[in-house]
């Protein structure tokens, strides 16, 4: 993509929003172009070449997809996207056990796939929800979960990644809970798979979402595991139909997504640990850089339990929209890629206990597989840059740094 920067040069601006989607890889495209192609059968024709075609390349994606979560081929349903994922695992889950109960426990910092689905339930169905509140650094206290389960409870649903702040969830912690408890597990990791390890039997995981593309494969494609054994999961199917997915996914597979999906996660998985390393660097480069520079940074979330990528800043005494419009040439988010339509701040800043001010002034940086060292400079540059500009023009910010002088020509 090409933007003209202001001496009417074309130059690609910086991709850092990797948490709202992700670019392609290439050889992602590659696996996928003979059934964008020539290999246009439905996997569903038993009777022709054609569909056996389909049919094997859907096999061999499920295979990829559940060895990249530690699960079993039969146990993946592909969906849509993540979205879709956890609709199903929620309103199916709920709409299933109604005879066994009518509580769901989940965090306040969930994705609004998870919140909104749950709201559903609350309004049209008769159900109570539980929404925990994390911690300071967005990590829920497992002791939480395990208090806030009634025998009502059908369903806990805790993300593993969040796509804003990047924090990680004690997801095997949790897992024991709920097992102990006879309660199912569901977690978004939309976010995670394929880039920081996870493994559905060793964090007692029932049903898991996944996406396409937050992890370099296409739009429009996504799984929900659904435990087949230990307990066999049922779930109420939100799309009826020719009965596809054993019935809990109508439709007409989207065979080029599927293959797309299952090319994403085996080369995600066999470049995780390297990729995470180098990213992770980026990010810590990046980070260093910008405290190191500038005053009143603020990082959001947990510094540890975090994706390798993700880097959310409060920049003090600036407004984040007015720091986007100052840096065209880099793609970034200002909290969540959902919300900014509207101006409301981040219910996930909000539910860390970050300000609405505060939440106002905070960027999300995404670091991703194709972003450089020297992108990164730039970046850095440009946002110190950008920063120290926007705060000549802040009356609070110049107040605040004569109170430092003044305190510091006291001592
Ligand atoms: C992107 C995302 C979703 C939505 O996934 P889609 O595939 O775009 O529907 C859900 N949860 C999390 C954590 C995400 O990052």
């Amino acid at each position: 993509m090409d933007s003209l920067t202001p001496t009417g040069e074309h130059k690609a601006p910086i991709y850092l929003d990797n948490h709202a989607t992700t670019r392609i890889d290439p050889r992602v495209l590659e696996a996928m172009m003979p059934s964008l192609t020539e290999e246009y059968g439905n996997a569903s024709s038993r009777t022709h070449a054609f569909g056996w075609a389909a049919e094997g390349a859907v096999d061999k994606a499920r295979k990829q997809v559940a060895q990249a979560i530690g699960a079993r081929p039969k146990e993946i349903v592909f969906t849509s996207g993540a979205t879709e994922s956890n609709n199903l695992a929620i309103k199916g889950a709920l709409g299933f056990y109604a005879d066994r109960g009518d509580h769901i426990v989940t965090v306040k910092s969930e994705h609004k796939a998870v919140l909104d689905a749950c709201r559903t339930l609350e309004k049209s169905a008769g159900v109570s929800v539980t929404y925990l509140t994390p911690d300071a650094g967005g990590i829920v206290d497992p002791g939480d979960v395990a208090d806030a389960i009634t025998d009502r409870t059908v369903l806990v649903s805790i993300m593993h990644a969040n796509s804003e702040i990047g924090v990680l969830q004690p997801l095997a912690e949790i897992g024991r809970i709920t097992r102990s408890k006879g309660v199912l597990f569901h977690t978004d990791a939309a976010q995670s798979v394929a880039k920081i390890g996870i493994d559905v039997d060793a964090m007692g995981i029932d049903l898991l979402s996944l996406s396409g593309h937050k992890i370099y494969g296409p739009k429009g494609i996504g799984a929900l595991f659904v435990r087949a054994r230990d307990p066999r999961v049922r779930l109420v199917a939100m799309v009826d139909g020719g009965g596809q997915e054993k019935g809990f996914r109508s439709g007409t597979l989207n065979v080029p997504g599927i293959v797309g999906l299952g090319a994403a996660c085996e080369i995600g998985i066999a470049e995780m640990e390297d990729e995470a390393v180098r990213i992770a660097s980026l990010r810590d480069r990046l980070h260093a850089r910008l405290t190191g520079e500038l005053d009143y940074v603020t990082l959001n979330g947990d510094g540890d339990a975090r994706l390798p990528g993700n880097l959310n800043l409060s920049f003090a005494y600036v407004e984040g929209e007015s720091l986007l419009m100052g840096l065209r040439e880099v793609a970034l988010s200002s909290g969540s890629a959902c919300t900014s339509a509207s101006l409301e701040p981040s219910h996930v800043l909000r539910s860390i206990g970050v300000s609405d001010e505060l939440a106002h002034s905070s960027i999300r940086f995404g670091i991703g597989r194709f972003n450089t060292e020297a992108e990164i400079e730039r970046v850095a540059d440009r946002v110190v840059a950008e920063v120290t500009r926007l705060r000549r023009f802040s009356a609070l910010y110049a107040a605040k740094r004569d109170q430092q002088t003044d305190a510091g020509q006291a001592q």
